[in-house]
């Protein structure tokens, strides 16, 4: 659930955050490149459609140098002077023949196609005012830095203000770029010093549609900004909702997990030990019953607020379910946690002085493991909800009770756990296969040593778990219910042997079947089992319902009715485990019981003891004077015989005579017994 939960919980953190990344990131590069593309275009389109005017002439006046030198015109030079550019002839190796003007024409070169020409054509920076340059794609390049510069000088400056840039007023700009035409067969070459003339208002222009195009493109990153700061507030408040519990709006249980599990992995927290608990508010539900779900729900706010507030730091609360709350404390020792608990169920049960508030609290140990050296290792496998379900699982062990308790987890609850389920697992392909067993106990005369009656026992031989005694699945089937098949069982087999020996001339005593509690509550019992002994044929005398003294406190009257029919049917009822439990005395008054039986503990101490002689003696006396007979239960030594035989006790059920054994054997005990008796 935690790896789930954490995964879940990184995909909502990851997509939102990510994708505003990326989206960001592309779009400013994006528009970066479109912005310095268009502009660089743009400019280089508007040099572009100048220059060409100007290497027209440039062409024109190579052909007249060319000219002139076929003609042998000595008049040429002059004729060129006249076109106004200023120019240089250079031979193949680059060598000046003649120049008209300055000749600033710089090293720098290459080939620029013009837009309106298919000619590439050969130019060179001026090395004075080089704002034009051959640049990247064969396309004339504006040097920015300098335009600029003349940009924002004052349309009425002088020339000498801005330097070497300026070159008329009105605001105009001659750029100057060198173009060479090759003449004479490429031999020579006439470069001439075109000028690229541009007016302020020209170069406004572009500057404005830059700065337009850089305006958009800051909008757009600023409305991506804010998307994805949005988008970044939103997936906050998302993983707020998905963190906050909606009855306390504190945290939630999956806040506990990933937040929980992150904490206890965090290397600086290693040396801390934690334990987890599961802590329950037992009487929520009656508590909204009684008043209202919603005064509940604040209540559970109370409760979260005061436990938040015990808290130290590094250490986490969170809401559940319903009376739940889940809970991670430092801890020392065991001493202390159960202190620390103690301490904050009392401050609980304190919150409404009006009610009687009780608090259970299960708590389990994050269990540190270390490696040879003895060094502590790191939590990386931390499974947070399972510890959390060790501690739920100690707290559900205190459950019967109501009141408030502590309860801590150790490893053979899980193994009872694991028992738990293999047992209910098995029980019926158990009970249909026959795996459980009916063992006799006897019952003795202790004044004649004569067989008098038996207790049928149960006993699980099962292939996978060995021959397993009542304790160890009793319990459980009277839990879960099965115990009501396994009194059906036991009676069905019980008055099947009875039947059978009685049949092979056996001199048969009353067998005992234990019935359960569960079973009482069923109006029709007496009837069940009626009819399950006489489907066996077997004479009523022989069967004898063993009750436990804790029956005896449920529905008295239905109890009273389910006896009163046994014994119609002529079956005897006894009273099992006498003195046991809560005192069944009242009991003995209302209820037409045919057998009491002791309760082994009255035997279990010293024998000597007068007290307890006492007590045994006085309840034989009460038994017997309520026309019961008595059978002791438990009994292993001859002095407790001896004296039980003096007090006019009817039978003993003990290992002093016998345990309890197969059906085979207590045959053979009836045919041993009816052998003396002939
Ligand atoms: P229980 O009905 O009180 O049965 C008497 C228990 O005391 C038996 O334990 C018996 O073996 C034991 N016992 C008898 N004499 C002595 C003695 O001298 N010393 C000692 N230490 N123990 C003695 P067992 O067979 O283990 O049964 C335990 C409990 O399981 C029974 O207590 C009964 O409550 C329940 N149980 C057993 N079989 C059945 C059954 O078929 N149906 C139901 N509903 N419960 C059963
Ligand atoms: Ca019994
Ligand atoms: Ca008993």
């Amino acid at each position: 659930m935690a790896n789930k939960g954490e995964k879940r919980y990184r995909k909502v953190k990851r997509i939102n955050i990510w994708s505003a990344i990326v989206e960001f990131v592309f779009f400013s590069i994006l528009s970066a490149i479109v912005m310095a593309a268009a502009v660089q275009l743009f400019a280089s389109y508007i040099i572009d459609s100048k220059i060409t005017s100007e290497y027209e002439r440039i062409q024109y006046m190579a052909r007249l140098y060319e000219n002139g030198l076929k003609n042998d015109d000595r008049n040429i030079y002059n004729l060129l002077v006249e076109e106004g550019h200023e120019y240089v002839i250079t031979d193949a190796d680059d060598n000046v023949l003649h120049i008209n003007g300055e000749n600033t024409r710089s090293d720098v070169s290459g080939m620029v196609r013009l837009s309106e020409s298919d000619d590439e054509i050969l130019v060179y920076q001026d090395a004075v005012r080089g704002f034009v340059y051959p640049g990247r794609n064969n396309h004339l390049a504006l040097d920015f830095k300098g335009f600029r510069e003349w940009m924002s000088a004052d349309d009425n400056a002088e020339e000498k203000d801005i330097g070497h840039i300026y070159e008329s007023s009105q605001g105009m700009i001659n750029l100057p770029i060198w173009i060479s035409v090759d003449v004479d067969n490429g031999n020579k070459h006439f470069i001439g010093k075109a000028l690229y003339s541009a007016n302020r208002h020209d170069a406004r222009v572009l500057t404005i549609l830059a700065g337009a195009m850089a305006v958009l493109v800051v909008v757009i990153l600023i409305t991506m900004l804010v998307a994805a700061i949005k988008n970044f507030v939103r997936q906050r408040r998302m993983i707020n909702l998905y963190f906050t519990d909606m009855v306390t709006e504190g945290h939630n249980w999956s806040w506990f997990l990933i937040k929980g599990e992150r904490m206890l992995r965090k290397r600086s927290n290693l040396k801390t030990k934690y334990a987890i608990v599961s802590l329950n508010f037992v009487n929520y539900r009656n508590y909204c019953i009684c008043h209202s779900v919603a005064s509940g729900e604040r209540l559970l706010c109370e409760i979260y607020t005061y436990i938040e507030k015990q808290l130290d730091k590094k250490e986490m609360c969170a809401h559940t379910t319903s009376g739940g709350f889940a809970l991670v404390l430092k801890y020392n020792d065991k001493e202390s946690v159960k202190g620390r608990l103690e301490e904050l169920i009392e401050g609980l049960c304190r919150l409404d002085e009006e009610h009687h508030f009780s608090f259970q609290a299960g708590v389990a140990f994050i269990e540190d493991a270390k490696d040879r050296k003895g060094r502590l290792l790191p939590r990386k496998d931390i499974d947070i909800d399972s510890v959390y379900n060790n501690a739920s699982a100690a707290r559900a062990t205190l459950a019967p009770s109501v009141e408030s308790g502590i309860a801590f987890f150790d490893e053979s609850l899980v193994e009872e756990q694991i028992w738990l389920d293999r047992v209910q697992e098995k029980q019926q392909y158990a009970l249909n296969n026959e795996e459980f067993m009916v063992y006799y106990q006897p019952k003795y005369d202790p004044r004649t040593n004569e067989l008098r009656g038996a207790e049928a026992l149960i006993r699980w031989n099962s292939p996978e778990y060995g021959f397993l005694s009542p304790g160890r699945f009793i319990p459980i089937f009277e839990k879960n219910g099965f115990i009501t098949e396994i009194d059906h069982y036991m009676l069905k087999h019980v008055a099947a042997d009875q039947k059978k020996w009685l049949d092979e001339g056996y001199k048969c005593v009353p067998v005992s079947v234990n019935v359960s509690r569960a079973h009482f509550i069923e109006s029709d019992l007496a009837e069940q089992i009626r009819d399950i002994v006489d489907e066996a044929g077997t004479p009523h005398e022989y069967i004898e319902i063993e009750l436990t003294e804790s029956a005896f406190f449920d529905d008295k009257m239905a109890l009273l009715n389910t006896i009163g029919k046994l014994k119609n049917y002529g079956f005897a009822v006894s009273m099992d485990d006498f003195g046991s439990g809560y005192s069944s005395l009242n009991s003995l008054k209302d209820l037409p019981l045919d057998v009491l039986k002791l309760d082994a503990e009255f035997f279990r101490g010293d024998s000597e003891d007068e007290r307890a002689k006492i007590v045994v003696s006085e309840a034989i006396k009460l038994g017997k004077s309520l026309n019961m007979n008595i059978v002791a239960e438990g009994v292993e030594i001859k002095e407790q015989v001896d004296f039980l035989a003096g007090e006019g006790c009817d039978m003993i059920q003990g290992y002093y005579f016998a345990k309890p054994m197969p059906g085979n054997e207590y045959a053979d005990r009836m045919k041993a017994d009816s052998k003396t008796e002939s």
